[in-house]
């Protein structure tokens, strides 16, 4: 690649050209999706460009690995990303490599419900055991990791969905000091507006369905690293195991990628406005958004954090049957599971996306939505929820 530097190009430069090679042929400016699942070598055992069979690479896919590599690296360029179907089996491919039966891993109280259900109902019966802490709390942290030692530290901030923000330079040196892996996922904030591995964090995962694809087209995830070892073994679950993304999908992510940064700024002010005008409304109890000055990980935020990411939660003061109702009456926030797409999304955590974790430590309250704030005008948004708040 000779027109962009990978080490001193900006971030929205790296997002649009990285991995993006002038098609040979044509001069396609757009690389072609490559739909081939197999190539043909020029003798047996000896492969045209190192392609055999696209369950283990294919083209289109290795152009978005290197995107994402080069924006979550900052523009170090020293990381190994891989892609997988969702979000999902890329935490699945990561811990398979990662651990063995036996291994220990200690887990936020307010993670991704269905990361959550994967250590719990699918790997705890292969004997990988968790152990779940409030990582905004660093004594608890510390404890955790002192009584049994563990092999992964799995953290994410800002939290879905109570927003909760953790101090990742602070948790990274808990983790080396401790001999454990230190895994963000980054899925919320993305590499726009925080960089993990530079505060020291050893590996970050993401479901790419979210913001990196941003149009909620396509589902996927991603893991990210710059441990060489670690990035071989994920680089062999991916063709061993098998749940590599699609070509279509990961043009989708490349696709999505290249306006990474001019979305961002659009959720976060819309979201920033949003939250502040919920702060003033009678009805609501508490609004969880970072960027407010009296959210308790406010500060730490404001360090790790080039700006405060475009998902709020609020809770009413009228109570579960009332906030159901709020949940039902937005027209231009769409109550739907999922996030980070251009439309605005509201969700009703509790039945929805974090049904799975009813009952548990992680349970999220009654009387809470999450939303997913869009790039759609401010005004239209206001008055959306204006209308749906009518009455409380
Ligand atoms: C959605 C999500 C996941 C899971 O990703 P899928 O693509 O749905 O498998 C993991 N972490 C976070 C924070 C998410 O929001």
């Amino acid at each position: 690649m000779t027109f962009i530097d990978k080490h001193t190009s900006g971030f929205n430069t790296r997002a649009v050209h990285a991995g993006q090679e002038l098609d040979p042929v044509y001069g396609a400016v757009v690389p072609p999706i490559h739909l081939s699942s197999t190539y043909a070598p020029e003798a047996i055992g000896k492969l045209r460009k190192g392609y055999d069979y696209g369950r283990g690479t294919n083209p289109t896919r290795d152009a978005l690995q290197a995107q994402i590599a080069g924006l979550e690296t900052g523009n170090a360029d020293t990381g190994y990303a891989y892609t997988f179907s969702s979000g999902l089996a890329s935490e699945t491919a990561l811990l398979m490599a990662a651990c063995k039966p036996g291994d220990r891993v200690v887990v936020g109280n307010d993670v991704y419900g269905g990361t959550y259900r994967l250590l719990d109902k699918v790997l705890g019966p292969w004997q990988l055991e968790h152990h779940v802490v409030d990582m905004s709390n660093l004594d608890q942290v510390r404890e955790a990791l002192a009584s049994a030692k563990a092999r992964i530290l799995w953290v994410e901030t800002p939290t879905n969905p109570m927003m909760k923000i953790a101090d990742i330079a602070a948790l990274a040196e808990l983790a080396k000091e401790y001999d454990t892996l230190l895994v963000v996922d980054n899925t919320f904030a993305t590499p726009y507006l925080q960089l993990p591995l530079q505060l020291g964090a050893d590996v970050v995962v993401h479901s790419t369905t979210k913001y990196m694809g941003g149009h909620s087209d396509t589902i996927g995830g991603a893991v990210v690293t710059e441990n060489e070892e670690l990035a071989n073994a994920i680089n062999f679950q991916q063709y061993a195991a098998g749940a590599s993304n699609s070509p279509l999908d990961s043009y989708l992510v490349t696709r999505g990628l290249k306006t990474l940064g001019v979305r961002m700024d659009r959720h976060v002010a819309n979201a920033t406005a949003i939250a502040q005008w919920l702060t003033e409304h009678p009805g609501v109890e508490k609004v969880h958004y970072p960027g407010l000055e009296d959210h308790p990980g406010h500060e730490i935020a404001k360090k790790q954090m080039s700006g405060f990411g475009g998902m709020v939660s609020v809770q009413f003061k009228a109570g579960v049957e009332a906030t159901r109702k709020v949940a039902e009456s937005t027209h231009v926030f769409r109550l739907a599971e999922s996030l980070g797409g251009v439309e605005s999304l509201l969700n009703y955590p509790t039945a929805m996306t974090h049904a799975s974790v009813e009952g548990t430590e992680l349970a999220v309250p009654g009387n809470l939505i999450r939303l997913s704030v869009g790039i759609e005008d401010l005004d239209d948004l206001m008055g959306d929820l204006e209308q749906a708040l009518q009455g409380l």
